[in-house]
């Protein structure tokens, strides 16, 4: 099964910025309930996509305070229990990262590492892509940062 999943949050100055369960060196980060992690949040989704268990917002709504300030791995961690639980694995992920600032070069291999870590599949099995939209948009202001991800699970025999 295919699941797909999208997220985007606020940057302000001063903020930190998590991507993958990574602090990323900026000027800008996520203003947001929990970490604001856009790539941990849009893998949520995709895994709770592809797996027909919903979205993140259900799971963990941000109306409750128990995840103000949440540690974003605590989400993928919860959620790879209820696929374990339904004998679902992933076989891939793939994540697009949409931000004008910084340049994400150097910490592409760091996410897909903690991705890697995160989900229990090979690190090639993890794919980063990062890139800027040149500025257009919400994310050309740097009013904003967005990422989507595709995922495929699978269940055991
Ligand atoms: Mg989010």
């Amino acid at each position: 099964m295919v699941g797909f999943g999208y997220d985007s949050h606020i940057l302000a100055v001063g903020r930190p910025l998590f991507l993958g369960g990574i602090e990323i060196e900026s000027d800008f980060g996520t203003i947001a309930h929990s970490d604001g992690d856009v790539v941990l949040h849009a893998l949520c989704d995709a895994l709770l996509g592809a797996s027909g268990l919903g979205d993140i917002g259900e799971l963990f709504p941000d109306s409750d305070s128990k995840y103000k300030g949440a540690d974003s791995k605590l989400f993928v961690e919860q959620i790879l229990k209820l696929l374990e639980i339904r004998n679902l694995y992933i076989i891939n992920v793939d994540i697009t990262i949409l931000l004008e600032k910084p340049k994400l070069e150097n910490s592409k291999v760091k996410i897909r590492q903690s991705i890697s870590e995160q989900v229990k599949i090979p690190i090639e099995n993890v794919n980063i892509k990062a890139k800027t939209n040149e500025g257009m948009g919400f994310i050309g202001r740097q009013e904003g940062i967005a990422a989507y991800c595709i995922c495929e699970i699978q269940q055991k025999a």
